[in-house]
């Protein structure tokens, strides 16, 4: 194996690849981890209460009734809830113009009570997402979003960084793996996924290979990964054979088909060659809410002094 150990987590033998050995395939669970992580910080702002602070608060801005983004700012509402952070909505029709938009964020930036802000992603079709996250202020930019954010984890700092790269590495620090000089290879490039996880994976001297569509041989190049990062919203995409005996595999791909939600890595072909797989379901998404809750802490905390 790259790396990838058991930690309290499902492991599923299978069938391994032609000729090699088969590999106990360890399924990450995102939810008992994130579950952990949260009562952590749970704890946390227990205490940051009891000693009279106020509680964090986010803001959560949607424009628009798009089902999905509903339920989405719904479910970090309660995620906020349930670990004594407070949490305001604000829900704008879809007809909201870009300035109108605009002035509710300087409304939140300036409002002492606020601590991040976080506006559900994508946005109606005459609103620019950039001009949105320039808008937020850089200090409670729990989704980061904004240039200053991505600028200072280019530089080398992640205070806040992008909440689904968080979640990848926390997902392979918990197991284990070893990024110290692993070969990474991330497909897609998007500056929410695939651009700050590659950041992040050479801060911990990883050697990071970037793929996208214009890729030559892309099987051959994922077949060389220790670390494999999808994040390409195409299902299935992956197959067994592109995948090294042993490799830790995150799957971020999300894709509806016929009702499910599959990934872009064929998980049951994986089963037995993956060292460490991430299933589409319970795998990488909890973890990305519940880094929006850690960013919006540390935004409270470094607010405030604290
Ligand atoms: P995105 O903006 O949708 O961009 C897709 C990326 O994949 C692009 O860089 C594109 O390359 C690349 N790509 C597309 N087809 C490809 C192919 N055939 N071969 C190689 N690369 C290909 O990316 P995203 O926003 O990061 O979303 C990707 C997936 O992750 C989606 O399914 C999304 O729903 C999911 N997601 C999940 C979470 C979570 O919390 N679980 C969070 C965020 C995203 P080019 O740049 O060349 O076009």
């Amino acid at each position: 194996m790259s790396g990838a150990e058991p930690r309290g987590a499902e492991s599923t033998p299978g069938p391994g690849t032609d000729g090699a050995a088969p590999v106990e395939t360890v399924v990450f669970d995102g939810l008992g981890l994130a579950n952990a992580i949260r009562a952590e910080l749970a704890e946390e702002i227990g205490k940051l209460t009891a000693a009279g602070n106020r509680a964090p608060c986010l803001a959560v801005v949607l424009v628009g009734d798009d089902p999905a983004s509903r339920s989405y700012i719904k479910g970090k509402a309660r995620a906020c809830k349930r670990i004594g952070m407070t949490s305001v909505e604000h829900l704008l029709p879809e007809e909201t113009s870009q300035p109108q938009l605009l002035a509710l964020l300087e409304r939140l930036n300036e409002d002492d009570e606020i601590d991040g802000i976080l506006v559900q992603l994508p946005l109606p079709a005459d609103i620019d997402p950039a001009v949105v996250g320039e808008a937020i202020a850089p200090e409670k930019d729990a989704d980061a979003l904004h240039p200053i954010t991505s600028g200072r984890l280019l530089a080398g700092t992640q205070e806040l960084a992008a909440c689904t790269p968080l979640g990848i590495l926390a997902a392979l620090d918990h197991h284990g793996v070893q990024l110290e000089g692993a070969n990474a290879v991330v497909v897609g490039r998007s500056a929410i996924v695939g651009k700050p996880i590659s950041l992040l994976l050479q801060m911990r001297n990883a050697t990071v290979t970037m793929c996208h569509s214009r890729t030559r041989n892309l099987a051959d190049v994922c077949r060389q990964a220790d670390v494999l990062v999808v994040a390409i919203g195409r299902p299935r995409m992956v197959k067994a054979d592109w995948i090294k005996p042993g490799a830790a595999v995150i799957d971020v791909g999300v894709s509806e088909v016929d009702g499910s939600l599959i990934g872009d890595v064929d998980f049951d072909a994986a089963l037995g060659i993956a060292g460490l797989i991430t299933p589409s379901r319970r795998g990488i998404g909890p973890m990305t809410i519940t880094m929006l809750l850690r960013n919006t802490l540390h935004a409270y905390r470094a607010r405030k002094g604290l």
